[in-house]
């Protein structure tokens, strides 16, 4: 049911909003009266932008001398630039201004006759005649020092002030649903000095349990949406945590909020930075920017000395130039000589999407990592009109933040994924050869024969031993067993293909595992191998030692494990060296 603002409208029983619906104005004033016979209050009376309707929809109600408490929350022109004329027109002498004493010190600069009714004194309460009572709630510093708020025991209604104040686009008296708090943060962002303080209000407040919140500015909260925006406001950052150059223009204030809010959820959601940059985009393009483009350049100098570049478009995502290495100067200077958000009258990009922008905003990033430089470049379609560039200007300067800690986030996995990959690579290969290790063939041993079996092709194994190598290390010493060692390793490892697998198996045995090799092939390399080595020479000092190996080749026939081949190959092995060593055994 649409309400008549017109008219004042009763929010609880003998509760009235009687204030004035400032046209197209995000920032309502709202005054609420409590009727009670000859001892009727009125809370914030506002100023004179509103109170002619005030004043009107007051008297509809009741007569104006039965008003007897003015409570000003705090000493804002909102609440108070009525008062000189308001006290005026209340003829009654027995009235009083309810506030704390710190308005008091200001107020009384007004010189108004009606005395103050200071809420310390009196033990924080008011005793209205037919057994109604007011607490007066202290809530320092949110936003004034001696800020309070007043509950009425009867409806348990809250009548909060600045607390749960929004900013509302378009007027409603009360809240329609969790939206509101989108209203409540624009609005606690800017007024409330710090997290603390609004925190230390807010358990004030739920000490009360109020079933009726009426804030100064924005909505009316009813008894449901109470405890969820109470919880949303606790994990506000506000005042302190936000200091900036603020917009004053509140639509501005509105918008920049928004885009800032969006950006800071995709970071969230999203690790990628280039996604981030991408909503990033869209979300400035719905917010009416006439944006282009997003670029940025990024360049990480890593502790191994080895360089990252990157280009992204979050038109055309990464982006690889030709002649990008030639251009690591120029995209260094275009970094570095960036050091806060501003807008470049002109740039020449160095990529092929764009030759020469006029319109572009550049933004550093600062993602807490020395090795890491990077910008943000805002590429405009055309010259912003005044509105757009200030919405543009604000939010850029909250955009760094965001962006940083996303890039910073992209490049951690990148370098994490890298020093994966390497604590994976010692995993898997054996020290002293550089072959790789059992680890390794546990790794691929299921994989290698399933998809031999799959795409149907041959898989082979070799395993090969070297004879006598005991009698090597006790003839040379250990020292020269494991040169020869590491000789072998070369030699085998040079005359396999990538695809093979050579894998140190035990101490001097080599296992090579062939996928698409036929036995015969196998054989024949197997066969190679023992040749090269035989005719090898392997120097230590002035010592030539010789040496030779064994081997056992088997091909898949039915079997489904690796283990099996691995089985048949070294009984295959055993044969040779039953059979008298430096030699290949092809067969049972
Ligand atoms: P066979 O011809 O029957 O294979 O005789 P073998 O002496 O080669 O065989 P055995 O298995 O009896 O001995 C293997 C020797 O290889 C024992 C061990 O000292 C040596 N060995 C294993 N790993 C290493 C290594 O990393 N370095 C050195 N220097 N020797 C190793
Ligand atoms: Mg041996
Ligand atoms: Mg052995």
């Amino acid at each position: 049911m649409e309400l008549d603002y017109s008219k004042p409208i009763e929010i609880a029983e003998d509760i009235f909003w009687v204030g004035y619906k400032i046209p197209n104005d995000p920032f309502q004033c709202h005054v609420y009266l409590i009727k009670n016979d000859n001892e009727s209050v009125l809370i914030d009376p506002g100023s004179m932008i509103t109170f002619p309707v005030t004043m009107e929809k007051i008297t509809s109600l009741i007569s104006i001398n039965q008003i007897k408490y003015i409570i000003c929350h705090h000493q804002d022109p909102d609440i108070t630039g009525c008062v000189s004329t308001l006290e005026k027109l209340i003829p009654r002498k027995d009235k009083f201004i309810v506030s704390h004493w710190r308005a008091k010190a200001l107020l009384k600069h007004y010189q108004w006759e009606t005395p103050f009714f200071l809420i310390e004194e009196n033990k924080w309460k008011l005793f209205l005649k037919n057994g109604r009572i007011l607490d007066f709630i202290f809530t320092p510093y949110a936003h004034f020092p001696g800020a309070f708020c007043t509950f009425d025991r009867k409806t348990k209604t809250l009548f909060s002030s600045d607390i749960f104040g929004g900013f509302t686009e378009k007027c409603s008296l009360y809240a329609r649903d969790e939206n509101y708090f989108s209203s409540i943060k624009a609005f606690h962002e800017h007024y409330m000095p710090s997290r603390e303080i609004l925190l230390n209000a807010l358990m004030e407040i739920e000490k009360k349990k109020p079933e009726m919140i009426a804030p100064q500015h924005g909505s009316i909260i009813k008894k449901d949406l109470i405890p969820y925006m109470i919880n949303r406001m606790k994990e506000l950052n506000c005042g302190l945590f936000l200091l900036s150059s603020y917009e004053s223009n509140i639509e501005i204030l509105l918008k920049v909020n928004q885009i800032v809010n969006n950006v800071f959820s995709e970071v969230i959601n999203n690790s990628d930075y280039l996604t981030v940059l991408r909503k990033t985009f869209s979300i400035l393009k719905e917010s009416g920017i006439p944006i282009k483009d997003i670029i940025t350049y990024a360049f990480n100098k890593r502790k191994n000395n080895r360089e990252w570049y990157g280009v992204f478009s979050a038109i055309f995502g990464e982006v690889v130039f030709e002649d990008f290495k030639n251009n690591k100067a120029i995209i260094k200077n275009l970094i570095e000589g960036i050091t806060k958000p501003r807008y470049l009258e002109k740039i020449k990009l160095i990529t092929d999407i764009i030759e020469e922008q006029e319109f572009v905003y550049a933004i550093p990033l600062n993602p807490k990592n020395e090795n890491l430089k990077a910008c943000v470049y805002f590429i405009m379609e055309k010259e912003l009109n005044e509105k757009y560039k200030k919405t543009l200007e604000e939010a850029l300067d909250k955009l760094e933040l965001p962006l940083s800690s996303s890039l910073a986030n992209e490049i951690l996995i990148k370098e994490l994924g890298e020093e994966k990959k390497e604590i994976y690579n010692k995993a898997v290969h054996d020290a002293l050869t550089g072959l790789k290790n059992r680890v390794f063939l546990e790794n691929i041993a299921a994989g290698e024969v399933s998809k031999a079996i799959r795409y149907e092709y041959p898989i082979s194994v070799i395993m090969l031993d070297i004879d006598h190598f005991k009698t090597i290390n006790d003839t040379y010493g250990h020292l020269a067993g494991d040169y020869i060692l590491q000789e072998v390793a070369k030699i085998i490892k040079a005359s396999f293909r990538a695809t093979d697998y050579v894998i140190r198996y035990g101490g001097e045995e080599i296992l090579i595992i062939l996928p698409y090799a036929k036995e015969k092939d196998a054989c024949k390399r197997a066969e190679h191998i023992r040749s090269l080595i035989e005719k090898q020479e392997f120097t230590m000092g002035n010592k030539i030692i010789k040496i030779t190996v064994s081997a056992g080749v088997y091909q898949r026939k039915d079997e489904t494990d690796m283990a099996k081949l691995i089985a048949k190959a070294d009984r295959r092995l055993y044969k040779a060296k039953d059979l008298g060593r430096n030699r290949v055994v092809c067969e049972d």
